[in-house]
């Protein structure tokens, strides 16, 4: 996990909001997707993590920073360029119905992008149809049915065929599996951890469920209003957050940490208003362990230890482990 396949550098999404003002959904994040990593995205509904996973493959627009693609930035590409770039970067969504045409068969929903975006023949496609069909596990005898047909679960394997049509290297999977039942979610994740490894995919799984997270993801970032907060391996953070705000949230799920039974941490107060974030450290309103500097001082996304890295004055991992590198990246 060597080879950086994108490299976000300052990215940033603003919407108008109510009253003129403006709502800074994603700000100045920096972030790296290594090639063939799985990176899990966790936090709080309304915290941006869906708007980032959307921008960095253009579902939204970025309103500044750039996205580099094996090396190149696709945030300035248009037309022609920008539709072959972005077969190889697909997502998945929450719900695949809503991206499902009610009128046509899944088959030719499936084959829809290969022939698009990929430029298959129609020959090419219903045998690349076949194939996904029988890989996410519906049989190919499905592709002239329409998706009313399906059951939940099976709407989300004809969302994922979908997605894997024109072969891409990343996928942003955003809640896959939070609208189904919890048996059916097993059987989801065992197939896409299938997909993950036999097709070699980069993937930003998203979710608020940090269980779910735990049996997909190599990497967690955590996102608190809008800003990446802490960015650690899957065993590291399981077995211990740098981030108060990752601390609370896995006290919530006791049975999920490695560490020693810990008290469950109460997270009071709402997320503060994107459109009006509290000075300094953003999280200060709701951190049981904040100090004078905290309300003023916003903390920089620093490297704490080999390949740990948090955005908190006092980060919660032990002083021996603390590495004496600078900031790695700004403050916003
Ligand atoms: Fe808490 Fe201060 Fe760290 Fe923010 S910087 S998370 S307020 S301790």
């Amino acid at each position: 996990m060597t080879t950086p396949l994108l490299e976000i550098e300052k990215l940033r999404v603003e919407f108008s909001g109510s009253a003129g003002r403006r709502v800074r959904a994603v700000r100045d994040v920096d972030l790296t997707i290594y090639e063939g990593e799985t990176l899990g995205l966790v936090g709080e509904s309304g915290c941006g993590k869906s708007t980032l996973g959307r921008s960095i493959i253009r579902v939204t627009e970025p309103t500044g920073g750039a996205i580099r693609y094996l090396g190149h930035d696709i945030t300035r590409l248009r037309g022609t360029v920008f539709r072959q770039t972005r077969a190889d970067l697909q997502m998945v969504f929450q719900d695949p119905f809503g991206s499902l045409n009610p009128r046509r068969t899944i088959g030719d929903s499936i084959a829809e992008p290969l022939l698009r975006a990929r430029g298959a023949t129609r020959a090419e496609a219903r045998a690349a149809v076949d194939d996904l069909l029988d890989q996410v596990g519906l049989g190919r005898e499905a592709a002239g049915r329409r998706p009313h047909e399906f059951s939940g679960g099976q709407r989300q394997r004809i969302g994922i065929a979908r997605a894997l049509a024109p072969s891409p290297r990343f996928v942003v999977a955003d809640e896959p599996v939070s609208a189904l039942d919890v048996s059916i979610q097993a059987q989801v994740i065992n197939l896409l951890s299938d997909l993950i490894r036999d097709r070699g995919l980069t993937m930003l799984f998203i979710s608020h469920d940090l269980g779910v997270v735990r049996h997909i993801a190599d990497r967690i970032a955590v996102m608190y209003l809008g800003e990446i907060i802490e960015i650690a391996s899957r065993d590291d953070f399981f077995a211990g957050p740098a981030h108060p705000y990752g601390e609370a949230l896995l006290s919530s799920v006791p049975a999920l940490s490695a560490a020693p039974a810990r008290e469950r941490i109460e997270l009071t107060g709402e997320l503060p208003d994107p459109a009006d974030p509290p000075p300094g450290c953003t999280f200060h309103t709701r951190c049981r362990y904040a100090v004078d500097v905290c309300r003023t001082e916003a903390p920089a996304l620093r490297e704490v230890a080999d390949g740990r890295q948090v955005r908190c004055h006092l980060p919660l991992i032990p002083v021996s482990a603390l590495s004496t590198a600078s900031p790695v990246k700004g403050t916003s």
